[in-house]
């Protein structure tokens, strides 16, 4: 394939290719922007390295940085800018960096390579080179760290390839209109915002970058500005549907919906969004899968409120008979893990499939439901209980902040669920907590001891870590136990 920076320059030279809604670059800008930042790479000496990481905020700096990486032949070692320092050099050191690129203001101190902020690059002088002609379909783009949300981050290599298939699945699903424009919220550190980046050069598409999510901006975007699509997760829809439903204010005309990915979300937030007519594409994927492999088209999304949809053209789906864990074939599919190919042989099933470690179920119409993670799933009295149904029970619960299950061996029934929560009355009881639970869900369901925090532990994506929960009981810190 061309290189795909320098394809756009050409297809759709006077389009517009990113803005942050005060800068604009057309595809020809960004083609030549990229290709000078290449060539201060280059004088730097920062391009005798394969791997670049490259720690960023979702600013148009960032941006052009990343793709004069990708220009100039290299790989992309995106970072998070809220990992801790000791986090980031796991990550410098895994990948084998020499130099870490930053944006000013990101903190940078105690990293064991080489940093050079990006005002420093874009100060340097230009030395030609040569760019890539080509982009090629087995080609690493770029590597990206998983959430670590089960333990260690595992560095996912993402291919051209991988990339160009989970773009283009994508646009099967949702269209692609020349009119588009993608609103980027989401981190582009993240498959979910990079994949937006690569969706961007892939259809010629605008990408809309803000830099951080604050939902009273975003909302005031979507209404004022020809944004077509917005990638969301289920905390940003909550915040967002909560703005809507305030302000009553409408979306601007060519406004067609959101993409939801990420994690589960709960019915009644999806009733709202119904309510609101607000159009969301519900989606499974992961860093491993290049973004959603599975996905809940507009039309169908009123019939199956809870599913994640179906897979995508390219996406073979399958659940496994004896654990119901979800197995995936595609293209979009990483080659594998940095450094740590027992690992990724461990996820290959002999006849080829990944195993995702989620478990789900298929409706009779073939429509995916992620039930939860395998290693998460509670085993009692022979059922199969999932944290994610207790929790989404427990969310509507006026007195609960929020609350995490996880399972504990027990005697008599092998495991037990048990509940840590972080409560907003004083006056709260775990008899209050207990009722409350029967009323709604199966009674092996229901947790029967409930642990007090001031907060729940999540990681740098927001996600839960229930495996620092499982830490902290097995620790000698004491927990207090709602009475
Ligand atoms: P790690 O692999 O390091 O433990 P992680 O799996 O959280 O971290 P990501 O690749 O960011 O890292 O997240 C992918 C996971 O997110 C999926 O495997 C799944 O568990 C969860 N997920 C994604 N989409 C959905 C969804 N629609 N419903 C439920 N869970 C989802
Ligand atoms: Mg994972």
């Amino acid at each position: 394939m061309d290189n795909w920076l320098k394809k756009q320059a050409l297809l759709s030279g006077d389009k517009l290719a990113v803005t942050d809604g005060t800068n604009n670059l057309t595809f020809a800008e960004l083609n030549q922007r990229a290709t000078q930042i290449a060539g201060q790479l280059n004088s730097l000496g920062l391009l005798q390295n394969e791997r670049i990481a490259l720690l960023t905020n979702n600013t148009l700096a960032g941006y052009l940085t990343a793709m004069a990486i990708l220009t100039a032949g290299h790989t992309i070692v995106w970072l998070n800018r809220r990992l801790s320092t000791a986090e980031l050099n796991y990550q410098l050191t895994d990948s084998q960096v020499d130099f870490c690129l930053f944006e000013p203001g990101l903190e940078t101190t105690g990293l064991l390579v080489k940093t050079v902020s990006l005002t420093d690059l874009f100060a340097a002088p230009v030395t030609q080179n040569t760019l890539q002609a080509e982009f090629k379909e087995t080609e690493p783009a770029s590597i990206m760290y998983t959430s670590g949300t089960t333990g260690r981050p595992k560095g996912v290599v993402q291919t051209f390839g991988n990339h160009l298939n989970s773009a283009l699945a994508s646009a099967l699903n949702m269209g692609v209109s020349p009119a588009d424009e993608w609103l980027c919220t989401v981190p582009i550190f993240h498959i979910s915002g990079f994949s937006i980046m690569m969706r961007g050069l892939i259809y010629g598409m605008t990408v809309r970058l803000v830099e951080h999510f604050d939902a009273r901006e975003i909302h005031k975007i979507l209404v004022e500005e020809p944004i077509t699509m917005i990638s969301v997760v289920p905390y940003m829809l909550k915040k967002l549907l909560r703005l809507k439903d305030d302000t009553k204010a409408a979306y601007n005309q060519r406004f067609q919906g959101m993409l939801l990915g990420g994690g589960p979300i709960d019915r009644s937030t999806l009733e709202l969004c119904e309510q609101l007519k607000i159009p969301v594409v519900q989606s499974y994927g992961m860093t491993e899968t290049c973004s959603q492999i599975i996905a809940l088209s507009f039309a169908d999304a009123a019939n199956h409120i809870g599913s994640s949809g179906k897979p995508l053209f390219l996406t073979q789906l399958r659940i496994a008979s004896k654990t119901s864990e979800i197995q995936v074939k595609t293209p979009a599919l990483t080659p594998g893990y940095l450094g740590q190919p027992a690992k990724y042989t461990a996820k290959i099933t002999p006849d080829g499939w990944f195993k995702t470690g989620d478990v789900g179920h298929l409706d009779e119409d073939g429509f995916l439901y992620v039930d939860g993670r395998s290693d998460d799933m509670i085993i009692s009295g022979g059922e199969n209980i999932f944290p994610d149904e207790i929790e989404s029970v427990y969310a509507d619960c006026d007195q609960l902040e929020e609350m995490a299950v996880i399972g504990i061996d027990d005697e008599l029934w092998e495991q037990k669920p048990i509940a840590f929560i972080v409560s907003k009355s004083n006056e709260l009881s775990a008899q209050a907590l207990l009722d409350y639970g029967r009323a709604r869900l199966a009674h092996y369901k229901v947790p029967r001891t409930f642990y007090v925090l001031d907060h729940l532990p999540y990681n740098a994506s927001g996600k839960l870590q229930r495996y620092k929960l499982h830490e902290l009981l097995a620790s000698k810190t004491p927990v207090q136990q709602l009475k």
